[in-house]
């Protein structure tokens, strides 16, 4: 009987987790949507913004407004940052990270914020094998876990942050509280998008389900477990990394194309058709546009001859990846700029293996796109 009701247990568990996961896909594309066209709504407003900038330094009023309406969209661009953690299955920024560091700078914060009544114990594990990770995705996830952990504790308490080397190589990082604890039919929801039991303006019911998608895109996972009274003990579990330090290269920032470009500029919205090439020529490139795939390849086999062309990956009918396949028939080391929100894995992957070709962040302004023209040209030098 224990044997069948363990099994019973199982498959239920395993039931909710599958259902947890689709719900959380399904939030991911409609985000990755949403925030796919904010970017190009935004890569407009900041394009135009710093070209005005760039074209009218000696006039301190003018300077100052397109100063606010630049830093409004770059709040924007954060929010639709925030947005895309859940949709993203790459970590762009995934450096060596140790946690033991981590959680004491997050501590750090606690302590001058939300720490007063709340005892905080730290018990890491020196030393720690090293993780992948985004440092500021990681340490949001964890200031999200500590946050929940100090709301469950309105009478005080103690929140414990603690790090451990798990055999199967993995890093576990864990945040107990000893608060209020979870009801069953609150812990089964609580990873949930949008699910909160707190009152409005002060719950998102975000916080959980997107240290979830944050544990998952670094190949982790979240446990949660909880009891009404006796608190919770929230893990997150990462992969340990036995990567060469050393191989992670130094960017050198001296150098650039220096010449004046001529760029092919590839993308089917037409705000950015219409906005970037302003950036472009600022920094002293010429630019031609085409509306998308196709019609980039026929200018090219027209004889167009760019030095440089920047490509949307989201396009209808044919994506920028489907057309730097096809482009490279032709141009096996024609620079090419893939501009995305977000990159698929698979994406990601063909790039690397592509030693002309880098991937450029929507939305962009002026110092990104000087940053990764310079660093394009410079791996095709290297
Ligand atoms: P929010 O904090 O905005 O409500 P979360 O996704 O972070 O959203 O959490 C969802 C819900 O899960 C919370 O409203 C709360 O009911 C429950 N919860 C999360 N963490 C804890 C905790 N440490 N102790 C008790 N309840 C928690
Ligand atoms: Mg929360």
């Amino acid at each position: 009987m224990t044997e069948l009701h363990r099994a019973d247990e199982l498959r239920q568990r395993l039931q909710t987790e599958l259902h947890q996961t689709q719900k959380l896909e399904s939030l991911g594309s409609l985000a990755g949507g949403v925030a796919h066209d904010m970017n190009n709504v935004l890569g407009a407003i900041q394009a135009v913004t710093q070209t005005l900038k760039a074209l009218h330094e000696a006039d301190p009023q003018l300077t100052s407004a397109l100063d606010t309406i630049e830093r409004a969209s770059t709040r924007g661009r954060d929010l639709v940052q925030s947005l895309t953690n859940f949709a993203r299955k790459d970590l762009r920024g995934a450096e060596r990270l140790d946690l033991n560091a981590l959680v004491r700078e997050e501590s750090e914060l606690l302590k001058r914020t939300t720490l007063k009544r709340v005892t905080l114990d730290l018990d890491l594990q020196e030393p720690l094998p090293a993780v992948m990770g985004e440092r500021s995705t990681l340490g949001s996830a964890l200031m999200n876990l500590c946050v929940n952990a100090v709301d469950a504790m309105p009478g005080g308490g103690t929140l414990t942050l603690r790090t451990r080397s798990l055999p199967q190589g993995q890093v576990e990082l864990s945040v107990r509280d000893t608060g209020l604890g979870m009801p069953r039919e609150v812990l089964a929801r609580a990873m949930e998008p949008f699910f909160t039991t707190k009152p409005v303006g002060k719950g998102t019911g975000l916080g959980l389900a997107l240290v979830y998608a944050t544990a998952s895109a670094h190949g982790g996972s979240l446990i949660l477990q909880s009891e009404p009274g006796q608190g919770t003990l929230a893990q997150l579990r990462l992969p340990a990394t036995h990567e060469d330090p050393k191989a992670k290269v130094a960017p050198d920032s001296a150098g650039g194309p220096g010449d004046a470009l001529n760029v092919l500029l590839v993308d089917d919205e037409e705000l950015i058709r219409t906005s970037v090439p302003g950036l472009l020529e600022v920094l002293g490139h010429r630019v031609i546009t085409a509306g998308g795939g196709a019609e980039a390849l026929d200018l090219l086999a027209g004889g167009l001859q760019p030095d440089l062309v920047i490509l949307d990956q989201n396009m209808p009918g044919m994506t920028g990846m489907e057309t730097l396949k096809r482009l490279r028939v032709q141009h096996p080391k024609l620079p090419v700029l893939l501009a995305t929100g977000f990159l698929e894995t698979e994406a990601a992957e063909l790039l690397r293996q592509d030693g002309h070709a880098a991937c450029l962040a929507k939305p962009f302004g002026l110092s990104d796109l000087r940053t990764q023209l310079q660093a394009i040209f410079q791996r095709i030098r290297a």
